[in-house]
């Protein structure tokens, strides 16, 4: 939603910055370095995450003294961070969303044809997913030696409060249409809630046109066609899946932005990974960060350096000046690295 924080004027919002690791780093220089050029306003905190701390001993990927940073922060700006393999690591990016209370996660994802190469020229969604409960609680179990289990956890409170986020994310930003994707014909008491809520719910907002399909076959809509749908919303496991498709169906996961908002901090972020397979290349797409930065600075009531940015970032793209990932000899003109690309949109702004 467009709500802003801190009706404080006086002091500048405290945005928490973490470049993570990988490509994390590089992608995480050049989206602060169009920030700053684009005059946006705010107090930065560096802060530490991810594979340091986990070597250290921490096992969540986060140190003591950073929930205090947090604690005071508005924002939370974060590069990819890896996850380690193995047992005895928590994911710190689940660890994030539930100890900051971080219930939506909002990716939108709008084709940029004719500039970047796509099959879906229509394509402009906006995902909901709900972000704190279900398969991601965390609750793993083995039961014998050959069997695990897993617990999909899914309360009324944060059902309804996903449910009412997402209509209310429909009116403050003119969107028409809210489809709610389940698996309720198979889960019907966790995948029925939702549908119940999101049918309950759904008479306060008549104003918006309301559908509910099961996931599977929305699916496989969304890939053929995705310009049958405007806003989604969805539980986390499978918002953090069809999030992904959407993403890649304009063109690459490098463009993917998302916002996780929360009651007090909130946090922006890509939506891809640490991308080892090209990290210290130089060559990745900053341009989920740069847009991730965009709704961070309309989410702190900075909406016009916001739309300066989102405008030269556009031209960019427009121009043909493309990072690897979108380059084609028949759209891009100049195929930059991840630096020059952002010197690019700062020369734009
Ligand atoms: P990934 O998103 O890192 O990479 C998938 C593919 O997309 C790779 O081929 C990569 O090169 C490409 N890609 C991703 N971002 C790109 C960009 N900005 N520009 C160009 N190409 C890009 O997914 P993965 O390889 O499955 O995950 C790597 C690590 O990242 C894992 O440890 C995973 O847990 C972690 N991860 C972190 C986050 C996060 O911090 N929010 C999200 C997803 C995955």
């Amino acid at each position: 939603m467009t709500e802003t924080v801190s009706s404080d004027t006086t002091r500048l919002p405290i945005v928490a910055v973490a470049a993570g690791d990988g490509i994390g780093l590089e992608i995480t220089a050049a989206a602060m370095r169009v920030m700053e050029a684009a005059g946006a306003r705010f107090d930065t905190r560096e802060i530490a995450l991810g594979e340091a701390l986990y070597k250290s001993g921490h096992s969540s990927g986060i140190g003591p003294d950073t929930w205090d940073t947090l604690a005071e922060a508005d924002a939370l700006f974060k590069g990819p961070i890896t996850t380690p393999l193995g047992s005895g690591y928590k994911s710190l990016n689940v660890t994030l969303r539930k100890t900051l209370g971080l219930f939506a996660n909002v990716r939108p994802c709008r084709s940029l044809h004719p500039a970047v190469s796509t099959l879906h020229p229509e394509l402009d969604i906006v995902i909901v997913r709900e972000n704190e409960e279900d398969l991601y609680a965390g609750i793993e179990h083995r039961q014998t030696h050959e069997v695990y289990q897993t617990l999909k956890l899914v309360s009324r409170p944060g059902t309804e409060r996903i449910i009412r986020y997402a209509f209310d994310y429909c009116r403050a930003n003119g969107r028409k249409k809210l489809t709610c994707f389940t698996k309720s014909n198979i889960m019907k008491l966790t995948d029925g809630l939702m549908q119940n809520v999101f049918e309950e719910i759904g008479k306060e907002y008549p104003d918006i046109e309301q559908h509910h399909m099961i996931i599977d076959i929305a699916s496989a809509r969304l890939a053929a066609r995705p310009q049958d749908f405007d806003v989604i919303v969805t539980s986390n496991l499978y918002g953090d899946i069809v999030s992904d498709i959407a993403a890649e169906l304009t063109g690459s996961v490098g463009l993917g932005a998302s916002a996780n908002i929360g009651a007090g901090i909130s946090m922006f972020e890509a939506i891809h990974g640490s991308a080892p397979d090209i990290a210290g290349q130089k060559i990745a797409n900053p341009s989920g960060l740069i847009l991730a930065g965009v709704m961070m600075l309309n989410h702190l009531g900075q909406g016009e350096v916001a739309g300066k940015i989102h405008n030269a970032w556009l031209k960019t793209i427009e121009d043909g000046l493309h990072t690897g990932d979108i380059y084609r000899d028949k759209t891009s003109k100049e195929q930059l690295g991840t630096q020059d690309f952002a010197d690019a949109v700062i020369a734009r702004l």
